[in-house]
């Protein structure tokens, strides 16, 4: 378990936590069942550092920054929804940013790596790190999930969601 915690902390809190919740297996094959090294070959070294390692993607570098379409953002990971177009605005930070979330689709933990505590969320499914959100959004929410475009893809409203891996 150290090896795991010191490679993946975020992944084995949230393992800690099935634990203490319930013996059950998880109901997917996502997140939780897969190594680390079978994560990485599945979405690249990039994809990787930012769900798995909480690293940050460069400003701007997102092509998802400028994507208008109607559609759906989910988890680049395990494919759960987790964004509604609708809800997407142009907050000029260069992340891809929106108002509120799906029901049920990201989990909260307060991140101590800045002077200020930040608010990161992640995947509910599959405990992908995908960003931090700040009160200073717009309304009605006045919420700000700043996402990071790696950690997403998204789905035009007219093609079919993948499956669920
Ligand atoms: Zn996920």
């Amino acid at each position: 378990m150290s090896r795991l915690s010191s490679i993946f902390p975020a992944f084995s809190e949230r393992l800690k936590g099935k634990d203490a919740a319930s013996a059950a297996a998880p109901a997917c094959g996502c997140g939780a069942s897969k190594t680390p090294a079978e994560l990485r070959a599945e979405l690249g070294e990039e994809r990787y550092r930012v769900l798995f390692e909480e690293a940050t993607e460069y400003a701007h570098s997102s092509p998802l920054n400028a994507e208008k379409r109607d559609g759906t953002f989910i988890c680049a990971s395990c494919h759960q929804p987790l964004f509604d177009s609708s809800r997407k605005y142009n907050s000029g930070t260069g992340w891809p940013s929106f108002w509120e979330a799906l029901p049920g689709a990201v989990g909260f933990k307060t991140d101590h790596k800045l002077i200020m505590p930040r608010t990161e969320y992640h995947c509910s499914r599959c405990g992908g790190h995908q960003g931090h959100v700040f009160d200073d959004g717009p309304q009605p929410t006045g919420q700000r999930f700043c996402n990071n475009g790696l950690a997403l893809d998204f789905v035009p409203r007219d093609e079919q969601l993948p499956p669920l891996r």
